[in-house]
């Protein structure tokens, strides 16, 4: 990958004189590089249900007069379809988020109400791993449905964003921790005012807090790409497209801030995703 590609042209300009152009082509190779896996992992992804949905088809023919060995199969079929549809869900995110760019509409947004969504598109999955979802803003923990209209105000912070890429992002970073933790742990989301530096614009941070099984040190700068996945053969089992970190990646980028991961195999993760703080001046 360290290797330089140049493209030469050369002519003769005069009696003694040859002129030599060179031109720089390794961005290029590494760009087209990078295509080429992208469209061989895709491909090698969706051939694995695929695949095993015909085989498993078949079986079930075969097993025909065995009930339970058919509701054993029929199962599987429907596991192994949920895994294809999810992993074409992610890879329209990963589409929409990566082509946006300049087109994602960055806007003052409110980020308790952000995690709110975030955490109820969630909430079936926690039940079922009877794992606690926690809110707090600026160190003060609320409730994860919205109170009635007219009851207190609530703390929140605003940052500049596009609302339905925040979501997403934080959609997957929850989804994540709930996934990768052991039943009866909790996962807080911690939306926080970053603590004012001098010289800097003020920053807003959203944490996802998991006490779950984290990720060892090696693989804590690889994560972020597209299809990394720390146990293959476990994701494999347990669903996961090795899309959802990119994914977060990208729409955090597009809205011009950053996500970070703390991390300690056994003790669990914490994802930071750091953005601008809406200043007064920005029209709510
Ligand atoms: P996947 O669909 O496999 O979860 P992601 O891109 O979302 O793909 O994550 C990439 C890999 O990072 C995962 O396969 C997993 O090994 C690791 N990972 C992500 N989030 C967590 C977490 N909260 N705790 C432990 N490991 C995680």
């Amino acid at each position: 990958s360290d290797t330089l590609y140049l493209k030469v042209r050369a002519g003769i300009i005069g009696d003694d004189r040859i002129a030599v152009f060179l031109r720089d082509m390794s961005e290029q190779r590494r760009f087209e590089a990078m295509r080429r896996d992208f469209v061989t992992n895709v491909s090698h992804e969706l051939k694995t249900p695929a695949g095993a949905i015909a085989l498993l088809a078949e079986t079930v023919g075969d097993a025909a007069d065995d009930p339970d060995a058919v509701r054993y199969f029929a199962g599987r079929i429907a596991k192994e379809s949920t895994r294809l549809t999810e992993l074409v869900h992610r890879l329209i995110d990963l589409q929409k988020a990566q082509g946006s760019g300049a087109a994602v509409a960055v806007r003052p947004l409110g980020l308790r109400e952000v995690a709110r969504r975030a955490i109820a598109e969630n909430q079936v999955q926690a039940d079922a791993s009877h794992i606690t979802l926690q809110l707090s803003v600026d160190g003060r923990s609320l409730p994860l449905v919205a109170p009635e209209p007219g009851a207190a105000p609530e703390p929140d912070a605003v940052v500049m964003a596009d609302g339905e890429s925040i979501v997403t992002a934080v959609k997957n970073l929850i989804e994540n921790a709930i996934h990768y933790s052991p039943e009866h742990t909790t996962v807080r989301v911690a939306i926080a005012h970053a603590p004012a530096k001098a010289g800097r614009e003020p920053k807003v941070t959203l944490r996802v807090v998991d006490q779950g099984i984290g990720i060892p040190r090696e693989s804590l700068g690889r994560i972020f790409e597209r299809f990394y996945r720390v146990d293959p053969a476990r994701s494999r089992q347990t669903g996961g497209t090795g899309l959802g970190l990119s994914i977060v990646k990208h729409c955090v980028e597009d809205c011009g801030g950053t996500v970070a991961v703390w991390s300690r195999p056994q003790e669990g993760s914490t994802f930071t995703i750091e953005l601008s703080a809406a200043g007064e001046n920005d029209a709510r």
